[in-house]
């Protein structure tokens, strides 16, 4: 039976205790307001850490997404290509905008946006009058999608990509870093995260443009004036320097939480792949570099389901959770456009994310897989 006094989680925060010294100066300085040196301090730290040229921190992943449209000029009644095998913060920003979400399935590989399946989409919406806006991909779970052959049918289109890599802040493709490889690239610091500020996010580019007019928009929108005014609506979506403070604690550990996340998918797949029932994602070849955010896997078995195994975890304190449902089969987009094969929607049916948080203990992975064990062996 359970012998846990404490619940195993999917992904809880970790801070390292760094993040105070930078909460001390905000509060020495007087800097207890949006903008400050704990911000400036954190864009510096994501420029150096990824290699973009200009990065914004904002109040959330959601809010840099929905800046990258307005700056594509997404408006009303536009279509805007889309992961569908994503969470709902993917989707949502171009619903904001009045445009229309026109969702795509994932490939087995990398679970990610399935290029074939893009380009068909793009023709058939162009061929019916509609070239779509833009394209806002997900590397999910931290999986590089396949960024050649995705950026090469984007570019002979002509349509800008967006990189979603809320959940792949430190993986990379063939070297450089998500985020950095589209137009521009969207990162999340919600309390799930890798890294974690309680909540936040930030926009990178290699254009500068985009980062400044996403901090002009973010600020609500104020033209240089003594007085207030007003050429464009704004928003109230800049992160506040005392978040940021947080930031700059976690990025300095975040080296050490991605070889963490990463340890953690090595052993869970080593331990268990005596089951060849149990099937893990994993890095296509040398070109991909996934942080791993969570370790996510699949059960194949005629009687043992992926939902028996989570239950069954549950008994025992162990938090696991489906993968993400896909946007075509939500309620809210089922009217969206969609260009689907069955891939994610098997995903979701056998998928299961293991607890895969950089602060498990090695006594509580082994209590893990101890129960997998005992699950499969019932
Ligand atoms: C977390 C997440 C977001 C949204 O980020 P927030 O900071 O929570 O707004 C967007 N896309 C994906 C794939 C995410 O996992």
């Amino acid at each position: 039976m359970n012998d846990k006094t404490y619940k195993i989680l999917l992904s809880s925060p970790h801070m390292s205790g760094r993040e105070w010294k930078y909460l001390e100066e905000a509060f020495e300085k007087n800097q207890v307001f949006p903008k400050g040196d704990n911000v400036d301090g954190l864009e510096k730290d994501i420029r150096q850490f990824t290699g973009a040229r200009a990065a914004t921190c904002l109040s959330s992943g959601t809010a840099a997404l929905h800046l990258a449209l307005i700056n594509l000029g997404v408006s009303r009644g536009d279509e805007v290509i889309c992961s569908s095998f994503t969470y709902a913060a993917s989707a949502n920003p171009i619903v904001y905008q009045g445009a229309i979400p026109v969702f795509i399935d994932s490939e087995t590989e990398t679970w990610n946006m399935n290029p074939e399946l893009m380009e068909k989409a793009i023709r058939e919406r162009i061929h019916k009058g509609k070239k779509p806006r833009a394209i806002i991909l997900t590397h999910l779970y931290g999986m590089p999608a396949q960024m050649d052959e995705l950026l090469e049918i984007a570019g002979r289109y002509e349509i800008p990509l967006i990189e979603d890599a809320a959940e792949a802040i430190g993986s990379r493709y063939k070297g450089r870093h998500l985020g950095t490889l589209g137009e521009m690239g969207v990162l999340s610091f919600n309390g799930n995260k890798i890294i974690t500020t309680s909540g936040g996010g930030a926009l990178i580019s290699g254009r500068k443009e985009h980062c400044d007019h996403a901090l002009f928009l973010a600020t609500q929108a104020r033209d240089e004036a003594p007085h207030y005014e007003h050429s464009h609506i704004g928003y109230n979506y800049r992160m506040s320097n005392i978040i940021a403070g947080i930031g700059r604690g976690q990025m300095e550990v975040l080296g050490d939480r991605i070889k963490r996340r990463r340890e953690n998918f090595s052993f869970y797949q080593a331990s268990l792949q005596k089951y060849e029932e149990i099937t893990f994602l994993t890095e296509p070849d040398n070109g991909f570099f996934s942080n791993y955010w969570l370790t996510t896997c699949l059960v194949d078995s005629p009687d043992k389901s992926n939902k028996a195994l989570r239950l069954f975890l549950q008994k025992d304190n162990i938090e696991t959770r489906p993968l993400w449902k896909p946007m075509h089969l939500q309620p809210v987009f089922r009217d969206a456009p969609a260009y689907t094969d069955g891939t994610s929607e098997e995903l979701f049916n056998k998928g299961l994310c293991l607890p895969s948080g950089s602060n498990l203990t090695k006594e509580d992975k082994n209590f893990v897989v101890d129960r997998i064990t005992s699950f499969m062996e019932s």
